[in-house]
This record gives structure tokens, sequence and C-alpha cells, in this order.
């Protein structure tokens, strides 16, 4: 193994593989991926519910979902790997007064960008999802292009690409210093070695702070808990069943192995890196679920788990060189959404890296926006 490289990528997630895969594409030089873990894709990409949307409020978001989907939609012609990318749609069901205009002010927004937003109301829910109850839904908002993809597959996907496209991978290799010689950043370590760079690539998910205490910058990406339920197999679920969001109650909900998937954001949880499960998380996402599709009641539990978001002050991704230190470059704090947005993601932080202009103007998401005060947050998170 070479123990000299044009760039070190640290993190071996959803994150870290688009963006390797992506330099490797544009001929960048000798990429290194080290992963803590015994395998890529074991953090917070193997806990992702695999909801794919361009339903955002904010212009970037919607952009990067954008080029994502296109992405998503042609990742075989892109990668030479095969993935599902099932278009079933995404639904946000509004049922409080409060909720219809930013809602339908984001739908605008998107629809402006070229996008094709349809405002629903409640007959059309119950067409196109009819197990949902309806009866205080006042509007919904529907993409098509929206929908699900198997994170597991998409991140395998992206690593055997970018093995064939020459990027070295080292797991069970946790990184534990960055070496910085006159502002520049000289050397990586892990207990397997210490490896020569001049670039250090951080897409550490829900850590990715802890790697910018390694150089003393302080990266605002702090980790929740989140966790997510499944059912067994149910009837009554269809096959064509979008992904539905119950703005007021926080609950989303798709069709998962003939059952169904259902998640809720407890916002109340403290930020920490803690993934034990809460039962009682557990209790109020199948009281919401309940709640939303009475059939569920017959329901029983298949599977439970809990996973970390890395969520920023405004729940947008940090993309960028720091200023601070020459040479380190951060992906990461997609605050929920990391696996809809890193094949865009990756594809414009490449762009950045190898020096050419961005296709997607992110100065929105420069790691040195909170020190003046961040842009406006984006409210379309669940
Ligand atoms: C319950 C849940 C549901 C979700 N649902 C969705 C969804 O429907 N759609 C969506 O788009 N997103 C969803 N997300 C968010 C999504 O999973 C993340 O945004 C995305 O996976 C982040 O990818 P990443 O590569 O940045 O991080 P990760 O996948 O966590 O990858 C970071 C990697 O860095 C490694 N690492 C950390 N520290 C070090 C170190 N010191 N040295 C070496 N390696 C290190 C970790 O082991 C990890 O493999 C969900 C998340 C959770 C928890």
């Amino acid at each position: 193994m070479k123990k000299n490289y044009d760039a070190i990528i640290i993190g071996g997630g959803i994150a870290g593989l688009a963006t390797a895969f992506n330099l490797a594409k544009m001929n960048f030089g000798d990429i290194l991926i080290l992963e803590k873990e015994l395998f890529v894709g074991a953090g917070a990409t193997a806990k992702c519910a695999g909801g794919i949307r361009a339903q955002f409020s904010s212009k970037v978001n919607i952009e990067i979902s954008s080029k994502s989907i296109e992405v998503f939609e042609n990742f075989e012609s892109i990668t030479g790997e095969p993935a599902l990318y099932d278009q079933v749609g995404y639904t946000f069901l509004l049922t409080e007064e409060s909720t219809v205009e930013p809602y339908i002010k984001a739908a605008e927004l998107q629809q402006s960008l070229g996008l094709d937003i349809k405002i629903l109301s409640a007959d059309d829910i119950k067409e196109l999802a009819p197990p949902v109850r309806t009866d205080d839904i006042i509007k919904a908002t529907y993409h098509s292009r929206d929908g699900l993809g198997d994170p597991h597959e998409y991140l395998q996907g992206y690593f055997r690409a970018s093995k064939k496209a020459g990027v070295e991978i080292l797991t069970e290799a946790p990184v534990t210093g960055i070496a910085i010689e006159s502002g520049k950043i000289t050397k990586v370590t892990t207990p397997k070695g210490d490896f020569e760079t001049a670039l250090v690539i951080n897409a550490a998910g829900p850590y990715a702070k802890l790697i910018g205490d390694m150089v003393d910058i302080r990266i605002p990406i702090e980790p929740y808990r989140r966790q997510i339920v499944t059912s067994g197999a149910l009837d009554f679920i269809p096959p064509t069943m979008p992904m539905v969001v119950d703005v007021s109650s926080g609950l989303y909900c798709h069709k998962e192995s003939k059952g169904l998937l259902m998640g809720w954001a407890d916002k109340d949880v403290p930020a920490g890196f803690d993934e034990s499960q809460d039962p009682d998380y557990n209790d109020n996402i199948l009281m919401r679920a309940l709640d939303r599709i009475p059939q569920l009641e017959t329901a029983e539990v298949a599977n439970s788990w809990a996973g970390l978001y890395e969520t920023t002050p405004d729940h947008h991704a940090i993309i960028g060189f720091y200023k601070e230190v020459e040479g380190f470059f951060t992906i990461g704090g997609f605050s929920g959404h990391g696996f809809m947005h890193a094949p865009g993601a990756g594809i414009v932080a490449a762009e950045i890296i190898c020096g050419k202009k961005p296709s997607i103007d992110i100065t929105r998401l420069a790691p040195g926006r909170f020190a003046d005060g961040s842009g406006e947050e984006e409210i379309n998170v669940i």
C-alpha cells in the first residue's frame, strides 16, 4: 500500500464514496478512503430510510436534489453498477392552516426551478394512498420523481465503481490525528499507519465535528438520535404507495418489504452519539402511524433501529474548504438528507476540489457561514 496520496477521504459512507467516485472520474489522482469500521457504509447510511425527494424549501437544497435525482435515475449508465430507484413519489400532507402557506410557497419555488410539483386535495390522496386517513387534509404536495432507493445498494454501487476507478479503501482504520505544518495539512494518522497527503476530505457523517477538532476547527455538525420501526407484511399497502409525510405529526412512512417503514423525529432529543433504542420513541412513532393509517391496528412490529442524523444549525449541508487550514475540505451536515443529496453533493464537491466551476452555486453551504449568522433555515426537515 502506498504511503502518499493526493487526497484522503475520512469516512466510507455514501458522502465519502460519492465524492471519491466523482474525483476519480475527474482523474484527480491517487485517492484513499479511510474507514473506521470493518465495512464501508456501516454509519448513518446503514440506518437510512431510503427516501429521495426534491421537495425542499431552499433553492440550493432543491438544486442538489434535482442533480441527485438525475443520478439516481441514471445510476447504472453513470457508474456501471445497477441500482433500483422506485419512483413512487412523495406526498406531504398538510392538515393545519399554518403549514399550508409555507409548503405551498416552497412548492412554487420547486416549480419555478423546473419541477412538476402537484398540489393535491384530500380526494386525490385517497386515490394515491388508499390506506391514509384523509378527513383532516386541507392540501398536499406531491412530486412523482421523488421515491425510494436502497442505501446499501447505492453505497455498494459507488464502492465498486470507485474501486474500479482506482480508489483505494482501507477499513478498520480510524483516523486519530491530522498533522499540520505551516498551516497546511501534511499527514493523517491511523493505527494502521500514517499516510501523507496535502488534502483531507472530512466525510465522517455524524462524527465530522470530531475530525474538525483534530485540526482545531469547530464544525457545527451535531449528532441526533433518530429511530425507525418496520411492520410485518400488510395486504392493504399497494406497491404504488408513495412516501407519506404527515407534516403536523412529523410521521413519515413508506412501503418496505411488503409492509411499512415508519419514522418520526423527536425534536426534543438532546445531541449525542447514543444509538441505543428508546422504547417510548417506538411507541410514539406507532401512535402517530395508527392515527394516520387506522388499518395498522392489526400490524406487527418486524424490526426497529436507531441511528444518528448529522445536523447543522440551519439544516443545510456544509460543503467546501475551511480557510483556517490549507487542504481541509468538509462534506457533511446533511441534517438527515445525506443519502438523497450525496450523488449531487459528491459531483459538486469533486468539481470544487478539482478547481472547476461548480455546476450548482453552493455559496449558501460555505463552511464559514456560521461565523456571521447562517442563512434561512430549511423548513422541510423530517
Ligand atoms: C433513522 C435515519 C433515517 C434516515 N433517513 C434518510 C432518508 O430517508 N433519506 C436520506 O437522504 N437520508 C436519511 N437519513 C440520513 C442519512 O442516512 C445520512 O444523511 C447519510 O447517510 C450521511 O452519509 P455520510 O456518508 O455523511 O455519513 P455516514 O454514513 O455516517 O458515513 C461516515 C463514515 O465515517 C466513518 N468515520 C467516522 N469517524 C471516522 C474516523 N475518525 N476515521 C475513519 N472513519 C470515520 C463512519 O464509520 C462512517 O462509516 C437518515 C438517517 C437516519 C439515522
